[in-house]
């Protein structure tokens, strides 16, 4: 159908944060079954287990969401020694985006928007040639313009033109969250009010210095427990130092090194 286009969403997990082989995986499938696509998508796995004592050693969490195995939160978010790793894949990913969009210039102009699958090694990603507002490409373009980079939390919970919806018709925080997030129907929608987020946490103490805080605006907006919050922030430090890293090194046009991403100063 013309008026239908579909891509692919990938979950960025402990056990699943090689971007290139993910890349390739959704690039072969694509060439392989001759369809319209030159799109990937990536959701990066976090926690949301709101029980307070989590033993991160034990890799014990409970999911908000019903019917999850217990353990299955906190041990999908990538942590400890994968965190780096991750960080070197990221930070080569993004690389070679660059010097793909780089090599399609023509006239002074990217082609690499328009192109098909066969026609390039990585797929375009919603972390590079999107136009979200924390791909690197339209990152770059706020930071030129002046213009604010997100205006709501990063998941977009507090969206204005953007409603979380069970299969049941039930209105939630978020897709993530449990019936205790329930926050009216789509059959009553007039009523509706998403009332469990906190929005205050873009002052959150323990972001006032981060360098990246501008993208990630203190992660999840559902009061979570510590250990659920810090388990989060690490990846995304990861996360949104590389997206950041690779925007200033386009607006720069040369190699920017990173001093510190923070990641020691992770402890509270
Ligand atoms: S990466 Fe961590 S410290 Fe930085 S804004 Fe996000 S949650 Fe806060």
């Amino acid at each position: 159908m013309d008026n239908v286009t579909y891509g692919f969403l990938c979950s960025v997990t402990d056990t699943n944060f090689d971007l290139f082989e993910i890349n390739d995986y959704f690039r072969n499938k694509i060439l392989e079954h001759g369809l319209r696509s030159n799109s990937l998508s990536f959701s990066l796995g976090r926690t949301y287990a709101e029980n307070e004592g989590y033993n991160p050693s034990a890799a014990l969490g409970c999911n908000i969401i019903e019917d999850a195995p217990s353990d299955s939160s906190y041990t999908h978010v990538i942590h400890g020694d994968n965190l780096k790793r991750f960080q070197t894949i990221l930070a080569e990913y993004l690389e070679q985006h660059h010097t793909q969009m780089i090599n399609s210039i023509v006239d002074g102009r990217p082609t690499i928007f328009g192109k098909l699958a066969s026609d390039t090694p990585l797929l375009l990603c919603d972390i590079y040639e999107s136009t979200l507002p924390y791909s690197v490409v339209e990152y770059a373009r706020k930071i030129v313009a002046g213009e604010q980079i997100l205006e709501s939390s990063n998941c977009g919970a507090d969206m204005t033109d953007v409603l979380s919806m069970d299969i049941d018709g039930s209105i939630r925080t978020c897709p993530h969250a449990g019936k205790d997030h329930i926050v009216g129907s789509l059959s009553n929608i007039r009523n509706a009010r998403i009332w469990a987020i906190t929005l205050e946490r873009k002052n959150e103490p323990h972001c006032s210095s981060c360098n990246v805080k501008k993208l990630c605006r203190s992660s999840c907006p559902i009061k979570l427990p510590s250990e659920t919050f810090l388990t989060n922030c690490r990846v995304e430090k990861v996360w949104y130092t590389e997206i950041q890293k690779a925007a200033f090194r386009m607006i720069m046009n040369d190699e920017v090194t990173l001093v510190s991403a923070g990641l020691s100063d992770i402890n509270s």
